[in-house]
């Protein structure tokens, strides 16, 4: 688990999307929640 880059909080992980870069290729990430501020944030997915 990622810690979180706002309050350094722990985060739980809500799943993976593959986010588009340019108009061919993606990315894996994992989507994070911290369970203390609520902020979304990305990570890159362990391949
Ligand atoms: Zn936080």
């Amino acid at each position: 688990m990622s810690e979180c880059p706002r309050c350094r909080e722990k985060s739980i992980t809500l799943g993976q999307v593959t986010v588009p870069i340019g108009k061919t290729r993606g990315k894996r990430v994992n989507v994070n929640e911290c369970v203390g501020c609520k902020l979304l944030f990305y990570e890159a997915a362990e391949e």
